[in-house]
């Protein structure tokens, strides 16, 4: 393309694009924007990102760190926290928190964004904070864009749900949710912090799904094939009038910088190579799953049992920067002795885009959170869902009506006052490795991913979309 000089007009009056990011905390947040941002990187414009110092997780910061080492262009913009008295909200989660002092902060970030140079065009937010960056970026006359983390069905939820609640009796149950043109979904698959209006993460997602439809535009992690529906619900206005472009521009790839540490091969990868096709479970239940040590020992029982060689990345902790737990405690005494050789547990970062696309992987036992399900579907991989909580019960809906794979809907976790068995892991895990129906079909999905990111296809035709929007500004 044409290249533009930065900040100055060129002769029909276009000037080349500055997209400011402004990311959240997770990584389940911060990995999607940055493979978003590397994607958005070969295309003509300037990028800066807003960055957070210190961040929450150890994950986070290696992360920041990769990512401007890789682009030696995109521009770090600081930004510092106002002093955040977390002692309003016991117990509640970090990131969560994050989130708030974030939303509590953003006021400072209009003068920021104002003192950038070359002028900046565009502003992407995460969706956690657009009720608070979209009016700044309106003040600015800026385009303000939503870089959503989570599925096409969940921002129907989001932008339908305080529609939802102001047609509801203010008495009445949250109950089961209707959204218009895409689907029920039921009250038990809705994160659980909605029923209670009064939450925190409530507050914030109604506040949020309100000013979704004021925002210029809205880019989704998934693809046509896979979300048909919601995606086609979301455009046509169905669920929310008027609402926004929705540009699907998934499922993304991860960064060179992610890869590195992996290409120096870590134990996992040197494992896999090591082991037949598709004969590997890959088990990963996200970066922050604190799960009870009763239930771990039903998952070491039930992987012992299925008889199948397995990787197990096993996080014990919700922020890995308090990640001690030892992992022969949990799992008992004897287990990894056992399973020496056919299966490898490990609490270490992998690269699960890599770990997936591996031909050992045959099966991805997942906590079905948005990012895990797109990868399982760009690498084909059938994903055994096993949703903990948050946005995983919407993700799973998407999982099955998508093809990616199972959703075991009775299966819970702590919190719930009883334990998936070992022995019912064991027979589904098998069952799956040998259905060859399920298998197919998730490699048709892979094969559909592929079309869709390809020159031509949805999302890379979402993406120009995209880009071309902004140079509209
Ligand atoms: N991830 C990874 N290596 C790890 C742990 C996690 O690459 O050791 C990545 C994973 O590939 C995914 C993200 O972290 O991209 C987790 O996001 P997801 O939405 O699946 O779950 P969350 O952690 O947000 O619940
Ligand atoms: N979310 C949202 N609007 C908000 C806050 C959160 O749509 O104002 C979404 C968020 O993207 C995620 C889900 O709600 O998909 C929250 O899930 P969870 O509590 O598991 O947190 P996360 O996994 O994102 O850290």
């Amino acid at each position: 393309p044409e290249l533009l000089s930065s900040g100055e007009p060129d002769a029909r009056g276009r000037t080349r694009p500055h997209v400011i990011f402004v990311p959240s905390a997770g990584m389940g947040h911060l990995l999607p924007f940055f493979r978003f941002i590397g994607a958005l990187s070969s295309h003509d414009v300037d990028i800066s990102v807003v960055t957070v110092l210190p961040t929450v997780s150890a994950a986070e910061a290696d992360h920041f760190a990769a990512l401007f080492k890789d682009f030696p262009s995109i521009r770090r913009i600081d930004f510092r926290l106002l002093p955040f008295d977390a002692s309003e909200f016991p117990g509640a989660d970090p990131f969560l928190l994050r989130w708030e002092a974030l939303r509590r902060s953003m006021h400072l970030l209009g003068p920021v964004i104002a003192g950038v140079t070359p002028r900046v065009t565009a502003v992407v937010t995460d969706v956690t904070l657009v009720s608070h960056v979209n009016p700044i970026a309106k003040d600015l006359h800026l385009q303000c864009h939503v870089l959503f983390v989570s599925s096409a069905t969940m921002m129907s939820l989001l932008s339908y749900f305080p529609i939802y609640i102001d047609n509801k009796d203010a008495q009445a149950d949250v109950g089961d949710v209707d959204v218009p043109g895409v689907r029920r979904l039921a009250r038990s698959w809705l994160p659980q912090p909605l029923l209670d209006l009064n939450k925190l993460f409530t507050k914030q997602f109604i506040e949020n799904g309100r000013e979704i439809v004021k925002t210029d535009g809205v880019l989704i992690n998934t693809f046509d094939a896979l979300e048909p529906v919601a995606l086609a619900a979301l455009r046509d206005g169905k669920v929310v009038r008027g609402f926004p472009p929705v540009f699907a521009v998934g499922p993304y790839s991860s960064l060179a910088s992610e890869t590195k540490g992996a290409k120096e091969e870590g134990p996992p990868l040197a494992w896999l190579h090591q082991q037949p096709a598709r004969s590997v479970v890959y088990v990963a239940f996200g970066n922050r799953c604190a799960v009870s040590h009763e239930q771990l020992r039903e998952i070491a029982a039930g992987l012992e049992a299925s008889g199948c060689q397995f990787l197990w990345i096993l996080k014990t902790t919700v922020v890995d920067r308090d990640d001690d737990a030892v992992l022969r405690d949990v799992l008992g005494d004897g287990f990894l002795e056992r399973v020496q050789g056919r299966g490898m547990v490990t609490k270490a970062w992998v690269d699960q885009e890599e770990v997936l696309k591996h031909p050992a992987v045959g099966l991805f036992l997942s906590h079905s959170g948005w990012n895990s399900v797109t990868e399982a579907a760009a690498a084909g991989v059938p994903l055994l869902a096993w949703p903990r909580g948050g946005d995983h019960r919407v993700a799973a809906t998407a999982v099955v009506s998508g093809g990616v794979g199972v959703w075991m809907e009775h299966w819970s976790w702590d919190g719930e006052d009883w334990l998936v068995s070992g022995v019912e892991i064991g027979e589904k895990v098998k069952e799956m490795m040998a259905d060859a129906a399920v298998q197919k079909r998730a490699a048709k999905v892979g094969e559909e991913a592929a079309k869709a990111v390809a020159e031509g296809g949805t999302s890379h035709t979402s993406m120009l979309d995209f880009v071309a929007n902004l140079m509209a500004a």
